[in-house]
C-alpha cells in the first residue's frame, strides 16, 4: 500500500511511477539512430489493442521513484532523455524535466497527446491514438507527427491527424511491428504519391536492441 505522503508526491509530479530506464538507440522518426536515456513511466489507459508494453499500463506496478534519483541516473549515460511510457502526460511533467535542463539535458517525449502537455520539452513526439485523441496544444508544439499504421484505414486517420498539427511538424508512418510484412508495402506506396510524409522504422527492433 503506497502512503499518502509519497501519493501526493506523485501527485505534483516530483515522484514519478518508474517502470524501467535503459540506455539505448532510439529507433524511431526523426532521431533515429540516436544514442539516448529512456525512462519509461508506467501508467496508460489509451488501450491501444497492439500495444506492446501492455506491462506498463497499471501504474500502481511501478514504484513511485524520486525526479532527483531518476535524473541523477539519467545523467550519467547520455545527453539527450527519452520520456516515454505508458503515457507520461497522465504525470506532470514539470518537476522532472526542469531538473533535467537543469543538468543541460536534451528532453524528448513520446506521446499520445491525450492528456494536458506539461513539461519543457526540445522535442515532443506526438503519436495520435484513435482510442483517446490528442487535444490543445500539442498539436501546435509537436515537432513530430508519428502515426502507427495497423491498417488501410490508419492512412485516412494519419490525413486527419495531420490536418491539425503545425506547419514545421515532420510528418511519420510507422508500420506496426507485428503486421508490418502486410503494411510497409502500403506505406511506402503512400509515401511515394504523397511525399509530404515521411517512413519511419522500428529500427531498434531490427537492430534487436531495447
Ligand atoms: S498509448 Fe502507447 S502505451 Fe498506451 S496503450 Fe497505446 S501504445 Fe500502449
Amino acid at each position: 500500500m503506497i502512503k499518502d505522503d509519497v501519493l501526493a508526491l506523485v501527485d505534483t509530479g516530483e515522484m514519478l511511477p518508474l517502470m524501467e530506464e535503459f540506455y539505448t538507440i532510439q529507433g524511431e522518426g526523426f532521431h533515429k539512430g540516436t544514442a539516448a536515456y529512456f525512462i519509461r513511466i508506467g501508467g496508460c489507459d489509451v488501450g491501444c489493442h497492439w500495444c506492446d508494453v501492455k506491462e506498463s499500463w497499471n501504474a500502481e506496478l511501478h514504484p513511485p521513484t524520486a525526479i532527483d534519483q531518476i535524473v541523477n541516473n539519467a545523467a550519467t549515460y547520455s545527453d539527450t532523455i527519452v520520456i516515454t511510457g505508458g503515457e507520461p502526460l497522465m504525470w506532470d511533467m514539470n518537476p522532472l524535466t526542469k531538473a533535467l535542463k537543469k543538468k543541460d539535458l536534451k528532453t524528448h517525449i513520446e506521446t499520445s497527446g491525450a492528456y494536458k502537455l506539461s513539461g519543457e520539452w526540445d522535442w515532443i513526439c506526438l503519436s495520435p491514438k484513435k482510442n483517446k485523441l490528442p487535444f490543445g496544444k500539442v498539436y501546435d508544439e509537436a515537432h513530430e507527427l508519428k502515426v502507427i499504421v495497423f491498417n488501410k484505414h490508419d492512412l485516412i486517420f494519419a490525413e486527419e491527424q495531420a490536418a491539425q498539427t503545425n506547419k514545421d511538424c515532420i510528418l511519420y508512418l510507422q508500420p506496426e511491428w507485428s503486421v508490418r510484412d502486410k503494411v510497409t508495402p502500403l506505406i511506402v506506396d503512400y509515401v511515394m504519391k504523397n511525399p509530404k510524409w515521411k517512413v519511419s522504422l522500428q529500427t531498434h527492433k531490427y537492430l534487436n536492441i531495447p
